[in-house]
């Protein structure tokens, strides 16, 4: 009665590789939830619920699992907050025209719908400066004149203060009070 003997070797090998089969199966389910559910999310519970899940339930657990488990992995939910925040940022940092509110450029003086005053160009340096600055931030110049009169300044010819050529200064006309009117200029 040999055979039947190594008949129940072999049977007996037969259920220990399968059995080691389906214990490896088994252990790779529970470690690929392990990874996968750590990609997803950092919820230490939930992990644990995942781990549960899949080890009760083996492989209608796994399709439970991937049924419910959160759509994106934290990679990519913080790659899609970082474009989000990209275009938010983008849509802030264009400028509107706070007459017409429509789209302007950022190096526009003025608005090409409604001719609304964005910017002055500093008479002295020439960059662009917000029309409510005192002083222009890049040269000091302090521009509190009237856009308008700003504009006329700027086609004037540079004033030199210690030229030799003597201007018209307010101090005569006080000293002589003759004419009542206005000064002439
Ligand atoms: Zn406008
Ligand atoms: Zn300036």
């Amino acid at each position: 009665m040999t055979l039947p003997a190594n008949l129940d070797v072999f049977a007996s090998a037969l259920v220990f590789v399968i059995g080691a089969y389906l214990v490896a199966i088994y252990v790779g389910l529970l470690v690929w939830t392990w990874r996968d559910v750590r990609t997803r999310t950092r919820d230490v519970l939930a992990q644990i619920l995942a781990i549960l899940l899949v080890a009760v339930f083996t492989l209608p657990g796994v399709l439970i699992y991937v049924l419910l488990r959160p759509k994106e992995t934290l990679v990519e939910a913080y790659e899609r907050s970082l474009a989000e925040e990209a275009v938010l940022q983008d849509l802030t940092d264009r400028r509107t025209c706070p007459s017409c509110q429509r789209r302007v450029e950022d190096g526009f003086i003025l608005c090409p719908y409604c001719e609304h005053q964005l910017r002055l160009k500093c008479v002295n340096c020439g960059a662009l400066i917000e029309p409510t600055w005192k002083l222009c931030p890049y040269c000091g110049h302090r521009h509190e004149v009237p856009p308008a009169a700003a504009e006329e300044h700027r086609r004037r010819p540079s004033r030199k203060p210690e030229s030799a050529e003597p201007e018209p200064q307010p101090e005569p006309i006080l000293s002589e009070p003759t004419a009542s009117g206005a000064p002439q200029p």
